[in-house]
């Protein structure tokens, strides 16, 4: 027997695929140097720290193994490639697959989340992919982004294939686009910048100037001629819709989970919730069919936990928002639940805020760099903090965990801020936990669990003297 049978088998590979994949498994292993210890260790840790009980759960974790192949091969395998930075903007990914006459023609997605998602959370193998990127021009010691330092690794390390065109984040964050800058000189491929301006004055999202929006238009219309010019696509208002039509199943599905993650006793681990964060975000390729598939499976499961009253943590436990779970650590994930906490959402997964009226913009760069302006993170650090502020309406909880990236930007100058206006303007207790989601050595778990315990336990007298105070007005 092939020495991955058991664990693709524990992350329901059916015997048929496992055979007719053969070639593909066997080349993607060797190119990452991972053997049959490793597949051990794989084995372990995902029966450890995800509940392989669920078969939704399992999938969703094959489904990753599946985006791994696709990214590692695409070269081979004769694709364009085509990288997006973290996060993406909107639908552009499928967008570009709208586009292309045959979607296999083209590998898009961010290859740093594929990679930390599984070298981190399955072999617990990320950091000579850190080294790597630190030593090929993102230092250790200088609070670089560890989710960049990945990528830079990855390509220094010939893991993942040197793109066609990356298309940098500098409508998000500063790091990202300088980091592309230097891999564009390293390793020489074409960049697209898509610049913005997230100086909006405090006070006027949902307002926003139009002269941003023009600006992220402009933007925005010049990635798509490069994208005729290099590779003859057309990106239109209606393709854009195809794009968003691909991922119509996967978000329909994600949202029926989410609302059962709403129950009390919450019925599903930060863990496990973690693996769906980046389908929508990191891939367009598995993901769309065989990841809705999973993620519709772990919803009628989990819906079946909610009618027999089974959570993680015990009916009644204080509840949380987390901001981010760790992508490359799932120890890290369990944490918040091993103190009692319950976790009935978290940012990615809260619901938009009903958009205003739009401003009758004529190009479709400019139509989406508007839409953009009304989530809230690409207008600025107001509109990201309003934007959790409307959505608690959508998710009960007793307090908020903002754990943030420490060295990304845009996470790091809203975090006091958040805390300061969510405290405010609604009485929800935040603790600011600083973390990294893809580098175990910024941070001790002994700390951080000291830190979870001191809050949750304050969260716990809260309820307690509340429910108090209930009985008493009885
Ligand atoms: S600094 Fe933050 S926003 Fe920028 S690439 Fe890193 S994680 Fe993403």
């Amino acid at each position: 027997m092939a020495y991955y049978h058991e664990l693709l088998k524990l992350c329901a590979f059916d015997e048929t695929e496992i055979v007719s994949q053969k070639e593909r498994i066997e080349r993607t292993f060797q190119i990452l140097e991972l053997g049959p210890a490793d597949m051990e260790k794989a084995v372990a840790r995902i029966q450890k720290y995800f509940d392989t009980r669920l078969m939704g759960v399992r999938k969703a974790i094959g489904v990753w193994f599946k985006e791994l192949f696709d990214l590692i091969l695409c070269r081979y395998e004769g694709k364009k490639i085509i990288y997006y930075g973290y996060p993406p903007f909107q639908y552009i990914g499928l967008a570009i697959k709208a586009a292309a006459k045959s979607k296999n023609d083209f590998y898009v997605g961010c290859p740093e989340a594929i990679v930390s998602q599984t070298l981190g959370q399955f072999f617990h193998k990320l950091v000579p992919v850190l080294e790597a990127g630190e030593g090929a021009g993102l230092p250790p010691g200088h609070a670089m982004c560890s989710l960049l330092q990945v990528k830079v690794g990855a390509l220094e390390k010939g893991i993942i294939p040197i793109p066609d065109l990356s298309i940098a984040t500098s409508y998000f964050c500063d790091m990202g686009p300088k980091a592309d800058e230097l891999m564009q000189y390293k390793y020489g491929y074409p960049v697209e910048y898509i610049d913005s301006c997230l100086d909006s004055p405090w006070g006027l999202w949902p307002e926003y100037d139009h002269e941003t929006v023009r600006y992220l238009g402009a933007q925005l219309d010049k990635l798509f001629c490069t994208l005729k010019n290099m590779f003859g696509i057309e990106i239109n208002d209606y393709v854009w819709q195809q794009g968003r039509l691909i991922a119509g199943r996967l978000y329909k599905a994600i949202n029926k989970l989410t609302r059962y993650l709403t129950a009390d006793p919450v019925p599903l681990g930060v863990a496990d919730s973690e693996l769906i964060l980046n389908f929508p975000i990191g891939c367009t390729g598995s993901v769309m069919d065989e990841g809705a598939e999973a993620i519709e499976i772990l919803a009628d499961e989990i819906g079946k936990r909610v009618q027999k009253g089974i959570g993680v943590v015990s009916k009644g436990s204080p509840r949380v928002l987390i901001v981010l779970q760790s992508i490359s650590d799932p120890a890290v994930n369990r944490l918040i639940e091993d103190v009692g906490l319950a976790v009935p959402t978290t940012m990615a997964l809260l619901p938009p805020p009903p958009e205003p009226e739009s401003y009758p913009f004529s190009t479709l760069g400019e139509k989406r760099a508007e839409k953009a302006m009304f989530g809230g993170a690409y207008h600025s650090t107001y509109g990201m903090v309003k934007r959790i502020e409307a959505s608690l309406k959508y998710a009960h909880v007793d307090g908020i965990i903002y754990n943030y990236p420490f060295s990304c930007r845009p996470f790091v100058c809203s975090n006091k801020l958040t805390k300061l206006h969510i405290e405010k303007e609604t009485g929800l207790p935040t603790l600011l936990l600083d973390m990294d989601p893809q580098d175990e050595r910024n941070y001790s778990q002994g700390s951080m669990r000291t830190r979870l315990e001191a809050f949750a336990e304050m969260l716990k007298q809260e309820k307690l003297r509340h429910k108090k105070s209930d009985i008493k007005s009885l």
